[in-house]
């Protein structure tokens, strides 16, 4: 449950005096869960991957260790928190002037959009956080204006949007200009397979936190296969001979191609039910019931089942159609993790379905690798 807390209060942070002022006053009683978990750890100078949905108050979940950890005696540029929109740079600026308001901490947005002329001149002046979009900060840096070598703090707010193809090689850029002792921390609802990249390449053995796993893909191994529609019966024909499949599940995007798989499917000499909206639901469950009991290895069907795949003997489930969104994705294959049950997910993917194969692993923050020659046994 993600609204469940530990039953923290911020006082146990030992935070300073004033800033914890800061946060009364911006009417804070007690963190929420993303900030349970991430200002402690945040505050012992560790690496962080955050995952939380939208408004859990995960900006407060940064900003709050950022900002304790300033020392406004010194007259340098110690953190910048890095965001992808103008409109975010400025309401998250103003969240660390509420938050720090006591204080006595020097914070600065900049934007595309501005002249760089006051950004100069404000520079010239006392900063201690910087609030900012990708590209002018790193005009800054490029330029001296702006100086992060004792810049220990780097936060990247929606993450995976920052490090999306269009913002990587500023990223890489803009992190050559802070410390080697840096420390980052990268929030997000979503961690695509870009963030992993990043992760490897940056972040030091970085705390994970997932609030988001209800269901999880953990334990499944996805694999997908570019097919041409036409041959998408004889790809799976070769799957079935060459998987060890206990029981496996296959999924279309209509009851019409439910029906007609599996009848092709039964041609091929393998043992199939099918199920889908149409059926009666006496029928379905039938169905259902059969299969569950282990009377037949392989079901087709649409997506009235997918709230139901948490059969213990499904090792494999076949995207015969791969599905419109993250959502059917997840619940055609996520699983509960709870019991660590191992997983095969295969996806036959076809030249229109290749956009959506990015958006959907970029959206739940998996992968879906090219499948292999060989499938080791072990994996499922
Ligand atoms: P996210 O970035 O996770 O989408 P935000 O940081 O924008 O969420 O926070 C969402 C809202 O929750 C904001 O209005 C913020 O002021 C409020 N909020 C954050 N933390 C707390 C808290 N501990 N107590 C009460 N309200 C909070
Ligand atoms: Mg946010």
């Amino acid at each position: 449950d993600v609204t469940a807390t530990k039953g923290n209060e911020f006082e146990d942070y030992f935070l300073k005096r004033e800033l914890l002022m800061g946060i009364f006053e911006a009417g804070f009683e007690r963190p929420s869960p993303i900030q349970e978990e991430a200002i402690p750890i945040a505050l012992t100078g560790r690496d962080i991957l955050a995952r939380a949905k939208n408004g859990t108050g995960k900006t407060a979940a940064f900003v709050i260790p950022t900002l304790e950890k300033i020392n406004n005696k010194k007259s340098k540029i110690q953190a910048l928190l890095l965001v992808p929109t103008r409109e975010l740079a400025l309401q998250t600026s103003q969240v660390c002037k509420t938050l720090g308001k006591h204080l006595g901490i020097q914070i600065m947005v900049t934007t595309g959009g501005t002249t760089l002329k006051d950004d100069i001149l404000r520079l010239s002046d006392t900063v201690h956080v910087v609030v900012g979009t990708p590209g002018r900060i790193l005009d800054l840096a490029s330029k001296g204006v702006a100086d992060f070598s004792e810049a220990s703090t780097f936060v990247m707010d929606e993450a995976d949007k920052l490090l999306s193809p269009e913002f990587t090689p500023i990223i890489d850029q803009l992190i050559s200009f802070f410390p080697k002792s840096r420390q980052i921390m990268l929030f997000s609802a979503t961690f695509p397979m870009i963030v992993k990249h990043f992760k490897d390449k940056y972040l030091v053995k970085p705390y994970e936190i997932n609030l988001m796993d209800e269901l999880t893909l953990r334990g499944v191994t996805q694999y997908y296969a570019f097919v041409e529609e036409k041959q998408k019966v004889h790809c799976l024909n070769t799957l079935f001979s060459k998987l060890q499949i206990n029981q496996s599940i296959i999924f279309c995007n209509s009851t019409n191609r439910v029906e007609l798989l599996a009848k092709k499917i039964t041609e091929l000499g393998y043992s199939c039910f099918y199920s889908h909206a149409k059926m009666l639901q006496s029928h379905r469950n039938r169905v259902f019931h059969d299969f569950r009991n282990g009377v037949c290895r392989n079901l087709v069907c649409s997506d009235l089942l997918t709230r139901g795949i948490d059969i213990q003997a499904v090792n494999v489930v076949i995207n015969f159609d791969f599905p419109k969104n993250a959502e059917t994705y997840l619940h055609r294959i996520g699983r509960s993790g709870r019991f660590g049950h191992l997983g095969l997910a295969i996806n036959l993917i076809t030249y229109e379905d290749r956009f959506n194969l990015y958006k959907i692993e970029r959206e739940l923050g998996t992968e879906i690798q090219p499948i292999p020659p060989t499938i080791d046994k072990q994996l499922y």
